[in-house]
């Protein structure tokens, strides 16, 4: 039987509690699909700082490459909050990324049909659900470009540069049409290439790379144009690759259309397969301790592992479809609607693992 080696990033808040749950609905999934999880546990963030004094230990690291994929809770919170810059708990999150090579992330914005009513955006607009998926670049453009701060004609400017280049650009093109060609064969490339020559870079190297993927229709979209049609018209989407800046705005623009923080997962992906695994939102350190977190955006961060990294797509959609079910009948509070059981974190997790 094959088996994964997972690292499991626990972190902060809320995390132990949403982590511990997704870990038994992919232990579960491999019993019902026939392959094995091995779980190890690593440091990262506030609880590492306390039990090692960085919130990035070195055998993190090491264990998180070592592995077939790693799956991450979330980090920080007020204890940590008057740390300097480097020494807080999200410089770990910032550097495992970076230690990894992770130069894609993945935000798919989804709403199960049972949520609706949780999202601004009106029923005729949404349609019977909808689920779009933002590969964002993440390690290179005006985040990481050259900039600074110069006199010029006398008064203070300062400056940041974008630029991409074509091996940059081939690469986050790859993921783009690979997971295109994993959902509905769509590819929207979105720049700004009427105005930007980085942009026009951007869009010839995504023509090109498109030709070794005939089966995925490829689009291109200006910035500003994509970002009216995500709320006017969200269904005509499939997957949108973009640059760093533009894919920072146009997922969080995106991640509203669901209406529900608690629900979003995502993926980080580098040269190899392993990728990082995490949900959106925060270690959410108000509802603590409580047992009353949501675990399904890191339940749905399971599955896009297992589609992305273990290429267990049988088990994804199983996941999935499971995490669907259970909307149905039981709810966590921060999604709870008249009718249905509202029910905290761990049952939430059961249920799921009851309805694979
Ligand atoms: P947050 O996402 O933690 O919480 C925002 C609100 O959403 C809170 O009311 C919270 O209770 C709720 N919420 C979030 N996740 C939920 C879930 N799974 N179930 C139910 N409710 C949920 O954002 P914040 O409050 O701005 O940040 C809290 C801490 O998290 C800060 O220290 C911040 O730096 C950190 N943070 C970490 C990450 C990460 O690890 N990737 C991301 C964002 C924020």
């Amino acid at each position: 039987m094959k088996q994964y080696q997972i690292v499991l990033l626990k972190g902060d808040g809320i995390g132990p509690e949403i982590v511990t749950q997704a870990a038994l609905v992919l232990k579960k999934a491999g019993e019902k699909f026939g392959f094995g999880v091995n779980f190890e546990e690593a440091l990262l963030g506030g609880s590492a700082i306390d039990a090692a004094g960085t919130p990035l230990p070195a055998e993190t690291v090491e264990k998180c490459k070592a592995a077939d994929s790693t799956l991450l809770g979330a980090v920080g919170g007020p204890k940590w909050d008057s740390l300097p810059g480097e020494k807080r708990p999200e410089a770990g999150l910032l550097g495992i990324r970076s230690a990894l090579g992770l130069y894609a992330n993945l935000r798919p914005s989804m709403i199960f049909p049972q949520l609706r009513s949780a999202s601004p955006l009106r029923d005729s607009v949404i349609g019977d659900g909808l689920n779009v998926m933002i590969v964002r670049e993440l390690t290179g453009g005006i985040y990481f470009g050259e900039r600074g701060r110069k006199t010029v004609d006398g008064a203070e400017a300062a400056y940041d540069t974008e630029m991409y280049s074509v091996p940059e650009i081939e690469r986050i093109a790859r993921v783009g049409f690979e997971t295109a060609r994993g959902r509905g064969k769509k590819l929207c490339s979105v720049d700004k290439a009427n105005v930007l020559e980085s942009s026009r870079l951007w869009r010839t190297t995504i023509a090109r790379i498109g030709k070794e993927y005939p089966d995925v229709e490829l689009s291109n979209l200006y910035v500003d144009n994509c970002s009216m049609q995500l709320v006017r018209d969200p269904k005509q989407f499939d997957v949108i690759v973009t640059s760093n800046m533009f894919g920072d705005i146009l997922s969080d623009e995106a991640s509203m259309i669901s209406g529900s923080i608690g629900m979003l997962p995502s993926a980080s992906l580098g040269s190899g397969k392993a990728g990082l695994y995490e949900p959106v939102h925060g270690s959410a350190p108000d509802i603590a301790g409580t047992g009353m977190a949501n675990p399904l955006a890191t339940i749905l961060s399971a599955a896009m592992m297992l589609r992305s990294s273990l290429g267990e797509t049988e088990a994804a959609e199983a996941v999935e479809n499971a995490v669907s079910k259970a909307l149905e009948t039981v709810r966590t509070p921060d999604i709870w609607t008249e009718g249905t059981k509202k029910v905290g974190c761990e049952e939430m997790g059961e249920t799921v693992q009851g309805l694979l």
